[in-house]
């Protein structure tokens, strides 16, 4: 009887592919194989051998195995197999997902050497007419380390001019930088635990054996990073594995230059700045079961780990673990299942602990462990509400607001100024016809940047140049309403003179290494003002600043998303935390309409874990997550009607003893890059029951023929509704 193999391929479609196996080659689960399919050479992955094929069907053959042995080890296979049917994502994609680039075209799993190079010179030696080689030269000077040939090459150059400059000496070849390894802090220089640190460390799971979560509750500032690098000395052994998962790496290098102090280059990154080359080469690392402490953002979790002793993900309650699109997946989700598959130990760290995990761990599936002081010296901050209403304000800060940041300024220390919106401000409007100007493919309104005098919107990449006067009836009594980070900033440099105000967003970071100027910039000590987004609550230890602003906290309180409320306390709670974490004390000023709001109050007063208390008795309450598990079906068309007849059309499947379904109704932003979007809630205490409703509605819209421009997706566990 001639052998077969099932083979799943790189494609959005829920069904796998029989091929036979040539006489004499070993498959198995897992390995990566060629295959012919139509009139292509393609790359699958081995799902099963030894199947019984359809009857009446001839099978081609697999053309040749990529190399013998499984690109996805069993645990890793189990870990996405699991998640394709948790997720009702086709598991092809999911199989992929778990692959570099390099590996899912069908290039060889070999390491890719590759030239990194750094400048020598500015240019100057040049001939005049040499502007592309000096303008490589210039954006290599930007760079924050060596550049590798590909990144060269992305950035617009060629490779004539990377050979033509090293001819000329003017550049040189350097070492591969991103997994080097930095110095190692010798073990005197190493902070000892403080009690309170020792007393939660001597909580967590001793063995490597076995499944065993704990939530560390430990608030900002208590040092969960330390504990973290003592846990892994003390309980990793020279062979194994470990994954430490964090949401953004970029945004604090401070924390992977930390682990090097202790681990040096048994340190490996894994995120989304990584080239192609770099990638490849981590995963081989990986998958060979080098010893290697892997950090890394969400997708670190589908690594081909064999040998792993023990997961930690910092900052759990993040929602940059959740991917948004495709494959939406919950890295810490999948971390936690991977202990199970793995049988080793998971912490989840965080200040502000997701309900979710709160939840387990009040159902004793997971240890609560809590460290509620600061390492340092330090006292957490006090927290007070300014009530803004009738007060007037200079881009969003108050009189007193203002006097605070001088006071800091003057005693020598620096002050942080959280604004939710970057750009300038979120709405123009004209104060005589009353218009605002609306993005033309959005229902939301356009952001005014005044940096680059542009209009965005951003929900999708539209942009139009900004005016000065009304574009309805032409009035300049045209002016922008609301703050965003920009105009802060603005009327923070008008205040200060004398001191540097550094903003920090998603536009003021986007050029490579412009984060790590700006954290040195900080880090130095000085007085400054900081003004940015969320980017600035995450995870930064900045000991100078003693005082935080938070422009308005009202964006959260009156939203329809359940998850508001949660969401505004961790922002809060967060950004809050970067006050105060030197010798200093610190301080926070709550900018708000509503400071008689419970929850606010609340703030100011409690402790997050007892806010999270009431917090889970309104979802008891409401019976939503995590008292019920969530799913959304989303549509999206060319009309809001086709969206909501493709909705409608699966309703009476969703429906049925055990499930609630809600909708279908308009999303909230209903018309997106001229998308029109509506969507279908699903709530059911039963996961299973859920689960194989999903199922059956996937199945099922599958073989529809729907209508081209319709599309629909599934969201298990959604973070936003
Ligand atoms: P968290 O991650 O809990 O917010 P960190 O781990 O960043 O806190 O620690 C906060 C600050 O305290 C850091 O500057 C860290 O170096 C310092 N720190 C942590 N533990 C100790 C310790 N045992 N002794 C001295 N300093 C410590
Ligand atoms: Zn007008
Ligand atoms: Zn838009």
């Amino acid at each position: 009887m001639p052998r077969t193999a099932r083979i799943a391929l790189n494609r959005p479609l829920r069904r796998l592919f029989d091929y036979l196996v040539p006489e004499g080659m070993q498959v198995t689960r897992g390995q990566r194989v060629q295959i012919p399919f139509g009139r292509q050479q393609l790359t699958g992955l081995v799902v099963e051998t030894d199947v019984e094929p359809p009857a009446g069907i001839t099978l081609k053959t697999i053309s040749h195995a990529l190399e013998d042995w499984q690109a996805l080890p069993p645990e890793t296979f189990e870990l996405l197999s699991w998640a394709s049917t948790y997720y009702q994502h086709p598991l092809g994609e999911c199989l992929f997902t778990a692959l570099p680039p390099a590996l899912r075209r069908g290039r060889p799993a070999r390491e890719k050497e590759e030239d990194s190079w750094t400048a020598k010179s500015s240019g100057s030696e040049l001939p005049a007419n040499a502007h592309r080689q000096k303008a490589l030269l210039q954006w290599m000077s930007q760079q924050p380390g060596p550049a590798s040939t590909s990144a060269i090459i992305k950035a617009g150059f060629t490779r004539a001019q990377v050979t033509g400059l090293a001819g000329k000496e003017l550049i040189e070849k350097a070492q591969q930088d991103h997994n080097q390894a930095g110095a190692l802090l010798s073990p005197d220089l190493r902070p000892t635990l403080t009690p309170a640190q020792q007393n939660a460390a001597s909580q967590l799971p001793a063995g490597r054996k076995g499944f065993d979560a704990t939530l560390l509750y430990g608030i900002t500032g208590s040092g969960k990073t330390e504990i973290y690098l003592h846990y892994l000395k003390e309980r990793l052994t020279d062979t194994g594995q470990a994954l430490v998962l964090v949401p953004e790496i970029n945004l604090t290098p401070q924390t992977v230059a930390r682990f090097r102090h202790y681990f040096g280059d048994r340190i490996v990154v894994w995120h989304s700045a990584l080239n192609d080359g770099e990638r490849l080469n981590t995963w081989l690392k990986v998958r060979r079961g080098q010893p290697v402490i892997l950090i890394g953002t969400r997708s670190a979790v589908l690594l081909p780990f064999t040998g792993l002793e023990t997961i930690i993900v910092d900052e759990e309650h993040d929602s940059s673990y959740k991917q948004g699109e495709g494959f939406r997946y919950s890295g810490r989700d999948l971390a936690v299942y991977r202990a199970h598959l793995n049988k080793c130990p998971i912490i989840l760290g965080s200040a502000t602990p997701s309900l979710e995990s709160y939840h387990n761990a009040r159902q004793d599936k997971y240890r609560l462990v809590k460290l509620e002081e600061r390492a340092k010296k330090a006292v957490p901050p006090t927290l007070s509400l300014l009530d803004i209403r009738s007060r007037p304000l200079e881009g969003g800060l108050s009189r007193p607001a203002l006097n605070a940041i001088r006071d800091t300024l003057d005693r020598g220390e620096q002050a942080l100024v959280f604004v939710n919106r970057r750009g300038y401000a979120p709405v123009m409007m004209c104060f005589d016809c009353g218009h605002m100007v609306e993005c033309p493919r959005c229902d939301t309104r356009l952001t005014y940047h005044r940096r680059d005098r542009a209009m965005r919107c951003h929900h999708c990449d539209y942009q139009a140049a900004a005016t000065s006067h009304c574009p309805k009836c032409q009035s300049e009594a045209f002016k922008p309403v609301g703050q965003g980070t920009e105009r802060t900033e603005d009327t923070l440099a008008e205040a200060f003179p004398a001191v540097p105000v550094v903003r920090v967003d998603r536009d003021s970071t986007q050029r490579k290494g412009s984060i790590q100027a700006i954290l040195d910039k900080v880090n130095s000590g000085a007085p400054c003002v900081l003004v940015g987004t969320q980017m600035l609550a995450k995870g930064h230890d900045f000991p100078n600043v003693t005082l935080v602003v938070v422009v308005n906290a009202d964006g959260g309180l009156f939203s329809v998303d359940f998850r508001a409320p949660e969401q505004l306390i961790q922002t809060l709670l967060q950004v809050s935390g970067r006050a105060g974490r030197g010798s200093k004390a610190g301080k926070v000023l709550i900018q708000t309409c509503h400071s008689d709001h419970p929850l606010l109050k609340s703030l100011c007063t409690e402790n997050y874990l007892s806010i999270a208390d009431q917090l889970m008795a309104e979802r008891e309450q409401g019976q939503f997550p995590p008292f019920r598990h969530m799913a959304i079906f989303r549509a999206e068309a060319d009309t809001m009607q086709n969206s909501l007849e493709l909705l409608d059309a699966i309703k009476p499947s969703a429906s049925g003893p055990g499930i609630e379904t809600w909708g279908p109704l308009p999303a909230l932003i209903a018309r997106r890059a001229d998308r029109h979007r509506a969507q279908l809630v699903l709530l059911s205490n039963q996961r299973g029951r859920l689960n194989a409703v999903l199922a059956g509605i996937c199945q099922h819209l599958d073989q529809q023929k729907l209508p081209p421009k319709v599309k629909w997706m599934v969201d298990v566990d959604p973070l936003e509704i």
